[in-house]
């Protein structure tokens, strides 16, 4: 079943008519390659599709850029239906919109906070509207949730509840759902909404109306799908109608592609997925193709250890991450000169060879090697020379030569090329020993690289030499994985930020810029949460908030069993964390699990042991989550400058730096002493079982760069 036209519309909870000229945040119409329709209010858009409905012949995809259902339990609480359509009817009665946009949504707002049983979910509001129940600023708890799944998943979507303020949907929501329950109602049985009225299937009926989200679009695989279409119309310098055109586009190159309905498709891995799709609906096309572009969330129980394990040793806690995580990013594809530091998501042929034709390796002369006898030899010159970029187009008789410069394309008649140096000239002739090679000088077709050969692999994490490598054969775009994002938070009621006057019981965070730099090092996004209390209602609102925006969190303090570890606390609550007790010196136990599908490496507070455990452990298990391989760092065996009994059971990496090819370790192990990992350049690590070191003993030493590479 295909679409005969395509309808995206960007809408607006404006209060007031937009403006007479076309402008932005407004509501655009767009229909498959047609001018985007700007509507000043919602009741002409209204209008305006209902005609495009009635008078377009056959199946029409119709989506609105709002969420077409609320999160888990508010349809439910508000209408005794856990089903949305029974909140569009709902919100249909209570909503009045009128011919100049005049609307009362916050007063709508106010009254389902206070109907709706537990505390009410909405918030935002205009700072001279008061209102009871209707804060204009979230509240740190709230009965429902603050996403739906879809949110979850899709990173980067705002809460449904907030009603004002920038890149808020609320009440949009409010009003658009009002005015979709009427337009079910004037079309009857012709209109059917994906996925409430169908499930997961395409509807039947000839309208299928979706929920779009624009935003998105650039994270989306539809991206790749959404250029390519004259945008050279004065409209498109507002985005919104750029945004409807693009849509229409993707959707109908997809439909030409055979993939549309593919977009129809219950997502993969959804617990949840009848009830989700009933009450709380789905964005269109935003994970479209997601079986290859989307990697599958990692499961929650990721981090559990097996049963009855007391102290983990490094190494199995390390075989354990390496074999239970995957990749977390998805696939977007860029020009070459964007892939820095980015990791491929798909091996690399070469659609060329390379080079492309034999050359000459030197400024010479070219020639036939049969034609010379015995030496010296003496070869007429031709006229003209061959030069790179400027072919020689005639062939070059057998027993003639020909001027030939580095890089040029060797001439028919032309195998071997003798260096200018080696070479006397008047023009005319050339004069030269003998002892020439066949095929000296020269280079051949694909001896860099054959037609065909793979370049570089899945995974490969782009350098500059490779960015090189891919762009000699002409690949001028590449699937990259989105960078790793990475979120920061710091735990801990005695730390102080820079800008903070601090007490004798209060000491600045280290942790936090140690570790966002870090990320940075390590080619990733780092995402600053900031520092926060031992306060567990913060740290859980926290750690929500880091991942809805991040793919991976680093947090430090509050790791082990005490009265203020939080992160531990809070982990276990999940019922998906595990308290890593391993056999690791510096660092307390590691509290690793699982935060509304995001892992959360709890590190330890105290610096020393924050670091080696990020290096050690969060180190290769961010590098598998950003699509790139498992990494265990170079270390170099030298001799020992220094003295160390160590008994048997643990693990100990100490702070060193090599001096003159021997290894020095810092004065102190305390684990609070930042200075030393300063004074290091790498870490020492010295194996499981007990070790004697005296000064010229061999040691394994890693330098803090093997950590980057
Ligand atoms: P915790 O793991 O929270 O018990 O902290 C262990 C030790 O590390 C305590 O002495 C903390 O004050 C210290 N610490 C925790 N977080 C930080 C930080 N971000 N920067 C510097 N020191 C910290
Ligand atoms: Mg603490």
């Amino acid at each position: 079943m295909s679409f005969d036209s395509i309808i995206m519309v960007d809408w607006s909870a404006s209060n007031t008519p937009s403006p007479a000229k076309p402008s932005k945040d407004a509501i655009f119409v767009g229909q498959d390659d047609r001018r985007p329709v700007y509507c000043r209010t919602r009741a002409e858009a209204i209008a305006l599709i209902e005609e495009r409905l009635r008078n377009t012949p056959g199946r029409i995809l119709l989506g609105f850029d709002f969420a077409f259902g609320f999160p888990k339990g508010f349809a439910q609480a508000l209408t005794g239906r856990a089903e949305a359509r029974a909140v569009w009817a709902e919100l249909a009665g209570r909503i009045s919109d009128g011919k100049n946009n005049e609307n009362n949504r916050f007063q709508v707002a106010d009254a389902l906070n206070a109907e709706t049983p537990g505390e009410g979910p909405f918030w935002g509001r205009p700072a001279g509207l008061n209102l009871a129940h209707l804060d204009m600023k979230k509240r740190k708890t709230a009965a429902y949730p603050e996403f739906r799944e879809i949110e979850g998943q899709a990173k980067g979507a705002k809460s449904v509840w907030q009603l004002a303020g920038a890149g808020a949907v609320g009440s949009q929501t409010l009003i658009g759902l009002a005015h979709l329950h009427r337009l079910c109602e004037a079309f009857g049985d012709e209109i059917a909404a994906w996925p409430q009225d169908s499930g997961w299937a395409m509807p039947d009926a000839r309208i299928t109306l979706v929920e779009i989200y624009p935003a998105l679009l650039d994270r989306s695989p539809l991206k790749a799908l959404s250029d390519g279409w004259d945008d050279s119309d004065p409209i498109y310098a507002i985005p919104d109608a750029v945004q409807v055109r693009a849509l229409c586009h993707a959707f109908h190159q997809a439909q030409a592609q055979g993939r549309l309905e593919a977009f129809f498709a219950q997502p993969a891995g959804l617990s949840d997925a009848e009830r989700i799709a009933r009450e709380e609906g789905w964005i269109f096309g935003v994970f479209a193709d997601a079986p290859s572009l989307q990697p599958p969330p990692l499961r929650n129980d990721c981090f559990a250890l097996p049963p009855g394990v007391d102290w983990t040793p490094v190494d199995d806690a390390l075989a354990l991450l390496k074999e239970r995580l995957t990749v977390v990013t998805p696939v977007k594809t860029a020009p070459l000169s964007q892939a820095l530091g980015c990791v491929l998501a798909a091996p690399q042929t070469a659609p060329r060879a390379q080079p492309p034709a034999p050359n000459s390796a030197v400024d010479g002369y070219g020639f036939a090697h049969a034609c010379l006898g015995d030496g010296p030899h003496r070869l007429p010159l031709m006229q003209g020379r061959a030069a790179a970029g400027i072919p020689f187009t005639d062939p070059v008789p057998y027993g003639a030569a020909i001027r030939i410069l580095t890089g040029a394309i060797l001439p028919d008649g032309v195998d071997t090329v003798v260096l200018e140096e080696d070479v006397s000239t008047d023009g005319q002739a050339i004069a030269f020993r003998e002892g020439v090679k066949p095929g000296a000088n020269t280079r051949k077709a694909g001896e860099d690289v054959e037609l065909g050969a793979q370049l570089l692999s899945k995974g490969h994490v782009m350098r500059p030499a490779d960015i090189a490598h891919l762009a000699s054969v002409g690949i001028e775009s590449v699937p990259l994985h989105r960078r790793l994002r990475v979120a920061v938070i710091s735990t801990g009621d005695e730390l102080r930020d820079p800008h903070e006057a601090a007490g004798p019981g209060q000491i600045y965070d280290a942790n936090r810029p140690m570790l966002l730099s870090l990320i940075s090092d390590l080619g990733y996004e780092p995402v600053d949460m900031g520092r926060l209390p031992d306060d567990r209602t913060v740290i859980r609102a926290a750690l929500s908030e880091a991942a809805r925006t991040a793919d991976v969190i680093l947090s430090s303090g509050g790791a082990s069993a005490g009265d203020e570890d939080h992160i531990s606390a809070l982990l276990t609550e999940t019922g998906a964390m595990s308290m890593w007790r391993i056999a690791i010196k510096p660092g307390r136990p590691l509290a690793l699990g699982m935060w509304e599908n995001t892992p959360v490496f709890g590190l330890p507070g105290n610096p020393v042991a924050a670091l080696v455990c990020a290096l050690v452990f969060a180190r290769p298990a961010m590098s598998v989550l950003a699509g790139a391989a498992w990494k265990t760092p170079q270390g170099f065996d030298l001799p020992a400058a220094f003295t160390k009994r160590k008994k048997p059971g643990r693990r100990e990496f100490l702070r060193a730096r090599v001096v003159d090819g021997t290894v020095e370790v810092f004065a102190s192990e305390g684990s609070g002493r930042i200075s030393g990992l300063s004074w290091a350049d790498g870490l020492v690590e010295i194996g499981d079982g007990a070790r004697d070191i005296v000064p010229g003993d061999m040691v394994r030493y890693i330098p803090y760069a093997s950590f980057l590479a």
